[in-house]
């Protein structure tokens, strides 16, 4: 059961990478070096390549050993922020933690490394709200069918909300007040993979 969901959320999750890889080499085109989307569809074919071995794994392993690929093979600052976020979840998810808790460890993981916080036009800004309305919507006791929904609506505001944010983190903070105006790669590829979990989850609900 669980290695099947571990196979699932693989295929999701790279079939988004690969379905917007180009819309998201075009946001880095606009406040980075235009390598966002090359970076992420690296990491993701690494991960489909690993798809057999990772989807016999209990889910915390997987998402471990997918976060070392992430890691390895992308060289843009966006690998090992996503492959710190997985490791971390993993790790979390081993220790018996729930969903919500391993990604509050993961977030942590991404500040940690990308000394980083909300705010600052990252990946950050869609994965905090994602996780706050996790939080809330656990904490009301929603059907997991609502609480999907919140979360993939909390992730898309966060992305939108990236939109007016000057960036002070990573490469598009070169930019200054030229990164006003330009939603942030890393946020659209975190909405992306939120949206993905969210469409497998909500199959198994
Ligand atoms: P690079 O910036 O090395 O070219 P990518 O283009 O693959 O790497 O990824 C850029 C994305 O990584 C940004 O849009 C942002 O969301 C995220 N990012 C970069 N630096 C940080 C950081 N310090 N903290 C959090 N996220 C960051
Ligand atoms: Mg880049």
């Amino acid at each position: 059961m669980a290695a099947e969901l571990s196979g699932r959320l693989i295929d999701a999750a790279v079939d988004a990478i690969r379905v917007s890889a180009d819309r998201l080499t075009a946001l880095d085109q606009a406040i980075g070096d235009g390598d966002h989307g090359v970076n992420m569809r690296r990491g993701f074919e690494a991960i489909a390549a690993a798809r057999a071995d990772l989807a016999a794994l209990p889910l915390d392993q997987a998402l471990q050993k997918a976060g070392m690929a992430l890691v390895m093979k992308v060289g843009g600052a966006s690998g090992p922020l996503y492959g710190s976020l997985l490791m971390a979840m993993g790790k979390a998810g081993a220790e018996g933690t729930d969903l919500a808790g391993q990604l509050a460890e993961g977030i942590a993981a991404v500040r940690k490394r990308g000394r980083s916080d909300v705010g600052q036009k990252t990946m950050l800004d869609v994965l905090v709200p994602a996780l706050q309305a996790l939080e809330a919507g656990t904490a009301d006791g929603l059907a997991s069918a609502e609480l999907l929904e919140r979360v993939r609506a909390a992730a898309e505001e966060g992305l939108a909300a990236t939109g007016p944010m000057r960036a002070t983190a990573g490469r598009a903070s070169y930019l200054g007040a030229r990164s006003v105006g330009h939603l942030d790669p890393g946020a659209a590829s975190s909405a992306l993979l939120i949206g993905a979990v969210c469409d497998v989850l909500a199959g198994e609900a």
